[in-house]
């Protein structure tokens, strides 16, 4: 059974017992509602009976006390004169005008002889022997007034003493009247009332009874006229009735409401019994069926807050469960899905990576060259691709078994990983060789990282306590310069390898071998170079600035030679342009600005003029973290006149980012040292930019100095800038001056300071203050 029938059949069975309960409690209710009424209503028969009685009683009491002092009966008795008495018309009035219908009188004499009847003729006999009232009445003269059953039934009795005006008993006046009228007046009421007297007077009563009709020995007083009620005490039996110990009957079968009033005699015996029948239909219950319909309603009323009570409590439930069904239902379902999506990625990830190591495989290789190719041609960078083949690996499988030449591939994977960067990638690609990935790369930079991996492998390998030496040979293509595609680069990288391989194990090769060897120059060079500024085999030289209207010494500026231990002297062309490409220029410039610095303060110490002296500094430079704080600290340590300190920057390179610039220019000026733009003309200054940029001065380009007096557009060009430099109130010099012609051009443009040959090409030191001494300004 399912458990929603279960809770269904469980609900039933409880609403059945609450209805069986209800039902119950409303007709126990109703049952004790009725007896109530029924008992009231049995007590104001009762009630009124007794009343009628007591009226009765004293209707006879008073016609019986009327009578007693009546003149003409008062005189009959003291005169004896019986024949006088004629009541026979009070009689007829009194059933006329009174609802003393049957009544009948008696007068007795002070001896007790009864001398007048009123319903015989008969008189003159003597009752004080034969009734114990009468011969009591003698005895007392007392009024006295009862109920009794007299010789032929049931009846009212009244015997009041007669006296003279002195108060002497004369006799009495007995007056009898019969229950017709109370039976009567009950019955116009819907009351069949049946009188019954008990059956200790059957004796009594069975000669001189009037109706003869006797029930259980009890003598019914009135069966006229109440046939139908005088059957039913025969059926019912009146010793039966009487036993009851209620104060009414219910006769449901003849529909009759029974209430029975007993009377006592007076010696306190039962006497009568009033048996009071009213049809069940006539009864007004209309109290109890109004209480029995609320009842009724109070408990349906009940009943359906039951019902929805539970209703509300099952559907709430129900709402419960369904809603902790469905949290269930999305648990599961999010984590099916989790794991699904787990699954999944680990099958993406199985399809990309090598089981054995976790290196990307080859797919995932292709996929990352491709984006690598993509990203270096909208940068105009290169990427170099290594293909990687370890030497003599069968070697090593064959002589420790496969399982220590899994681990040791594991431990290789783990150990080049630790030594590449973020942005490049290492695969396996097969069971001995490996690829990188180095995105947005030089030569130099390639060689650097083959060296690192040298150095990595140079390590043993440590499998199962065995240690493993293993060497690389590397291939290197790069691209764009060796080929476009993932899979022509792959080639060239493997071709490579292989000459590697011929060359040597533990060797690298590039694709193009010109390359190689231009590279290992390169190499060579970048040593000389780091070791050459280690050893200051670099000399700051200073070629002298003229103002040509009075041949005076403007200022200098540094230029950097190289005394190479073999090459002898060497030209910054030679050795620049290479710093720039691989970042040496930061450390070659700040070896300048310090020997510059160190120089200035001698000669400011000296007493030497100089002028303004000024420095080149490359973008890389300018733009590197610390340079500012270079600047500071340089001036602190020697503690020159920063208003002679110029920083010349080549226009190509300002023009670049000018908006960068600006800032960091700005705090340049802020310090006090001006700022000249190198090689003016050749870099397509925006003059917007020009505007906002805080720079002191125009170095006019050598380029357009050479030929100014054969090329009429250079000369169009020099002039140009002289009047825009004016214009936005720039000082401007002229570099590359190698002749008369060139200064006298130059002065009657309106430019006076001159740089060049003319005058002077670079000095070292000791030359160039002698120089300074022959042009010094005093
Ligand atoms: P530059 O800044 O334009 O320097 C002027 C170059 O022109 C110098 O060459 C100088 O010797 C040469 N020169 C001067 N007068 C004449 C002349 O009348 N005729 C001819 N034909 N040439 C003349 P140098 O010293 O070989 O320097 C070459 C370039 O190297 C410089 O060009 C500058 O861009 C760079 N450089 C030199 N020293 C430094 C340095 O310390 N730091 C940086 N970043 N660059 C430097
Ligand atoms: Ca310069
Ligand atoms: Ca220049």
């Amino acid at each position: 059974m399912s458990q929603s029938v279960r809770k269904i059949a469980v609900f039933i069975i409880i609403l059945v017992i609450l209805f069986s309960i209800g039902s119950i409690y409303v007709s126990n209710k109703i049952e004790t509602l009725r007896d109530k009424a029924y008992t009231e209503l049995s007590h104001e028969i009762k009630n009124e009976l007794e009343l009628l009685i007591s009226e009765k009683a004293e209707a006879v009491l008073l016609v019986a006390l009327t009578l007693s002092h009546d003149r003409s009966i008062q005189k009959s008795l003291e005169k004896k004169r019986y024949q006088n008495i004629h009541l026979d018309d009070l009689s007829a009035l009194l059933q006329t005008y009174t609802s003393l219908k049957n009544v009948w009188f008696q007068v007795i004499d002070k001896n007790g002889i009864s001398f007048y009847r009123s319903w015989t003729s008969k008189k003159g006999d003597d009752l004080s022997l034969i009734r114990m009232d009468v011969s009591k009445m003698l005895a007392l003269h007392k009024i006295m007034s009862t109920i009794s059953v007299g010789r032929y039934d049931l009846a009212f009795k009244s015997i009041v003493p007669i006296t003279d005006k002195y108060g002497t008993f004369l006799g009495m006046v007995e007056v009898i009247a019969k229950f017709n009228s109370i039976v009567r007046k009950l019955n116009q009421k819907e009351y069949k009332t049946v009188i019954v007297v008990d059956k200790h007077y059957k004796q009594q009563l069975l000669s001189h009874s009037k109706s003869n009709v006797f029930i259980d020995d009890y003598y019914i007083v009135n069966p006229q006229g109440n046939e139908e009620i005088v059957s039913l005490l025969k059926e019912y039996s009146v010793d039966t009735l009487l036993k009851e110990k209620r104060e009414y009957i219910l006769d449901t079968k003849h529909h009759y409401f029974i209430t029975i009033m007993k009377k006592n005699g007076i010696d306190g015996e039962p006497m009568a019994y009033f048996f009071v029948f009213k049809p069940i239909e006539l009864l007004d219950m209309q109290s109890v069926e109004k209480e029995k319909q609320n009842l009724i309603l109070n408990l349906i009323l009940l009943f359906l807050a039951f019902v929805v009570f539970i209703y509300v409590m099952y559907v709430t439930n129900y709402k419960k469960f369904i809603e902790k069904q469905n949290e269930k239902l999305n648990i599961a379902v999010e984590e099916k899905t989790q794991k699904l999506q787990e699954q999944s990625q680990k099958l993406a990830y199985l399809a990309h990576h090598d089981v054995l190591t976790n290196l990307p495989n080859k797919n995932l290789l292709i996929d990352r060259m491709r984006q690598a190719i993509k990203h270096a041609k909208r940068e105009g960078t290169s990427v170099a691709i290594l293909f990687l083949d370890l030497d003599r690996f069968k070697e090593i499988n064959d002589m420790y078994g496969h399982d220590i030449g899994d681990e040791l591939l594991k431990q290789i994977a783990k150990r080049l990983t630790s030594y590449i960067r973020e942005e490049d990638t290492l695969a396996r690609i097969g069971g001995d060789e490996f690829v990188l990935i180095l995105p947005s790369t030089s030569q130099v930079n390639v060689v650097v990282v083959i060296e690192k991996i040298f150095d990595a492998m140079a390590e043993p390998f440590v499998v199962n306590n065995i240690d493993i030496y293993a060497t690389f040979s590397i291939g290197v293509t790069l691209c764009p310069q060796d080929g476009e595609t993932p899979e022509i680069l792959l080639r060239n990288a493997d071709t490579a390898m292989y000459k590697a391989k011929d060359n040597g194990k533990n060797s690298y090769q590039f694709y193009d071998e010109e390359m190689t060897a231009l590279i290992k120059k390169r190499i060579e060079l970048d040593n000389d170079i780091r070791l050459g500024l280690q050893r200051e085999e670099f000399e700051v030289y200073y070629q002298p600035k003229i103002d040509a209207n009075n041949n005076k010494l403007v200022g200098l500026e540094a230029l950097v030679r190289w005394n190479h231990p073999l090459k002898g002297l060497v030209y910054p062309n030679d050795f620049i342009p290479f710093c720039e490409e691989v970042g040496l220029i930061v450390q070659l410039d700040s070896y300048v600005l310090k020997h510059a610095f160190m120089q200035m303060q001698i000669w400011q110490n000296q007493g030497i003029d100089y002028g303004e002296l000024s420095i080149n500094i490359s973008t890389k430079k300018l733009e590197s973290e610390d340079f500012r704080h270079e600047l500071y600290t340089l001036l602190e340590h020697y503690p020159v006149d920063p208003t002679t300190v110029e920083l010349e920057i080549l226009e190509s390179q300002i023009m670049k980012n000018p908006e960068r610039s600006i800032g960091i220019l700005n705090s340049i000026r802020s310090m006090g040292i001006s700022v000249a733009i190198d090689d003016f003309g050749t870099g397509y200054s925006s003059l917007s930019y020009l505007k906002k940029l805080p720079v002191t001065k125009l170095k006019i380009d050598r380029s357009f100095v050479v030929d100014v007096l054969e090329n009429e557009d250079d000369a169009a060009i020099i002039r140009t800038i002289i009047v825009l430099g004016k214009n936005l109130g720039l000082d401007i010099i002229a570099e590359g001056v190698e002749t008369k012609d060139h200064v006298d051009f130059l002065v009657d443009a309106g430019c006076n300071k001159i740089q060049g040959y003319y005058y002077s090409k670079p000095l070292s030191i000791k030359e160039c203050e002698a120089f300074i001494q022959k042009y010094s300004k005093g």
